[in-house]
């Protein structure tokens, strides 16, 4: 039977966009559906670590630990301009409920398991040492600390976008603001989806032999339309973070701490020239859509981080923006949240609807792994012989070329300032230089549009053009990052909006409601 395509993809977080990247380039005919931007999920309101989660050793989950290690590698490897080394220090109070022996176990386990590494090994440090390094710590009991290292994606956004763009470049279709109301099955075999267009708000079918629903916490949102539904798997717990400024003393390296009040543990991190501290972790069960920080949740951040940094003195009105996010986990009811697993689950709906998939939990670390696992599923369900997975050696688009090739290129470039230039390597990889080709066109396209980034007009043109967005918020938030400075995009959102007047051709109503749109979508992220 002919079909539009091979494979349809429910949801554009990472784990959608992995698939589509994966699938496309070994040859298949791949549609993305997504119900909102690209990365307006989960995978946005992460720590943004890539990491091996050295907390899941205490859950023996050391082939968990072993494969999001080996991904951290990969990552760093294949997308160096987007996920980089950070320095961790844990800091160990005679009070905590980890010993000094226990965490240097761990750390050694943790150094075991990541054999070949390219990032240093972990060192432990008794509690002089543990000052010079963070002289700002509270000193208080303190024994000593362990330092180690992983990894940070400071803009999962550009990870997720840079997969559909590798996705889109390989063939596939990345339909965004199309929500799927329905799975189309006939006798117990899946058929395709039918789904909205958001924006003209149309119905449309699409036939595909295999489905895969990639929705995140919204997985069992999506099989509540199947004719048949299945049992729930999705059992999420929130969790939230802060963003605040540098404070007097500020951790120069990521902090990995113990918070009293529960001893769970937290992190401090640098992150965007602000510091990201999270996270809480509370069951959840409503729509992931409208999750929000709870006061209770800031206050308990605030005060773990004035507790291990006495100068930092912050309180409510420090807090630059919040957010939240569901943790799309597999139904546990009676664990602890901290308890359930954080590995991923590939489920075929083979009794209801043969051919559907649905990835249940995961993490933003083990998305590639995962890609290639759920493509390897539908390779052998279609009898489909293209070329094997690539995606471990192949670059992400925006790391095709050598990045100090990059760097030398953009210097070259005097109407982009050193700052700029910064912004864009961190943010575009070897992309930038695209961007710069406009700015050599026209000189005026290299003024800077935001003081915090320090982004420039050429980009708002650039991304408008080749990366998929549809929205000012998409632009700002999801591509060229404005919208994550301190002010969350506020004094860019004049000249963002006249280049979109005078370059992409938006009327000025446009504009207007562009503006009210944005304004709307970011007040979601203040207290
Ligand atoms: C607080 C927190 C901290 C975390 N920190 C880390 C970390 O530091 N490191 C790490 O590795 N992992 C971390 N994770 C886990 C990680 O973020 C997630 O596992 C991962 O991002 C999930 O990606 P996803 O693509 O499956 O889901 P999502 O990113 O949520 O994407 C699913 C997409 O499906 C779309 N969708 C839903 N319904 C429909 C529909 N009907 N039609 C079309 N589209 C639809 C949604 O709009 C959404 O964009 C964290 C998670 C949380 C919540």
């Amino acid at each position: 039977m002919i079909t539009d395509f091979d494979l349809i993809i429910i949801g554009g977080g990472i784990n959608g966009a992995g698939i589509a990247r994966d699938a496309a380039e070994r040859g298949m005919r791949v549609c993305l559906l997504e119900q909102g931007d690209l990365c307006n999920g989960t995978t946005r309101w992460s720590s943004r670590l890539i990491h091996g989660g050295l907390r899941y050793l205490e859950h023996a989950e050391l082939g968990l630990v072993y494969e999001s290690l080996h991904e951290r590698e990969t990552l760093l490897r294949i997308a160096p301009h987007l996920v980089q080394p950070l320095k961790l220090l844990i800091p160990i109070y005679k009070s905590g409920r980890r010993s000094k022996f226990l965490i240097a176990v761990g750390m050694g386990l943790y150094d075991l398991l990541s054999i070949g590494k390219s990032l240093p090994n972990h060192k432990m440090l008794d509690a002089r040492e543990a000052l010079e390094e963070l002289p700002a710590l509270n000193h208080h009991g303190l024994a000593g600390a362990a330092t180690y290292f992983d990894a940070q994606v400071t803009f999962a956004e550009r990870l997720v976008v840079e997969n559909a763009l590798a996705a889109r470049e390989a063939g596939a279709q990345i339909r965004t603001y199309s929500r799927v109301d329905q799975i189309l099955s006939s006798n117990r075999l899946i058929g395709g989806v039918r789904y909205t267009d958001l924006r003209s708000d149309r119905q449309y079918d699409l036939s595909a032999p295999v489905v895969v629903n990639a929705a995140g916490p919204w997985v069992d949102r999506v099989l509540e339309k199947m004719s048949q539904p299945p049992r729930r798997f999705m059992g999420g717990t929130k969790g939230t973070h802060i963003v605040v400024p540098r404070f007097p003393g500020q951790p120069k390296v990521a902090c990995y701490l113990e918070a009293e009040s529960d001893g769970r543990p937290f992190f401090i991190l640098p992150w965007n020239n602000m510091l990201l501290i999270g996270t809480t972790d509370i069951r959840f069960d409503g729509n992931p859509g409208e999750v929000c920080t709870e006061e209770a949740e800031i206050s308990y951040l605030l005060s773990e981080t004035n507790r291990v940094f006495p100068d930092a003195k912050l309180d409510k009105k420090s807090i630059h923006f919040h957010y939240t996010g569901v943790r799309p986990l597999p139904r546990k009811e009676k664990k602890a949240e901290g308890d359930i697993t954080r590995r991923h689950i590939i489920k075929h709906h083979r009794r209801n609807a043969k051919g559907f998939y649905s990835v249940i939990g995961g993490k933003l670390t083990t998305y590639r792994n995962l890609a290639e696992e759920v493509t390897d599923r539908v390779v052998r369900r279609l009898k489909h012989h293209g070329a094997k997975c690539q995606t471990a050696r192949q670059p992400l688009p925006g790391a095709a070329v050598k990045i100090s090739w990059v760097v030398d290129q953009l210097d070259n470039c005097d109407y982009i300032s050193p700052e700029s230039r910064v912004h864009l390597l961190n943010v575009y990889g070897s992309r930038a230089l695209l961007i710069r080709d406009l700015v050599k066109k026209n000189p005026r396209l290299g003024d800077e549009i935001c003081p915090h980034s320090h982004a420039i007009a050429a980009e708002i043109i650039f991304v408008y053009e080749h990366e998929m967005p549809t929205t000012l918020a998409d632009v700002l938030l999801r591509r060229t990052m404005i919208g994550l400075s301190p002010d969350q995009g506020r004094a860019a959102l004049p000249k963002a909006l006249d280049i979109a007047r005078h370059h992409i051709g938006w009327s000025a109503a446009r504009a207007d409601e562009e503006e009210r749109r944005y304004l709307r979508e970011i007040g979601r992220l203040m207290c």
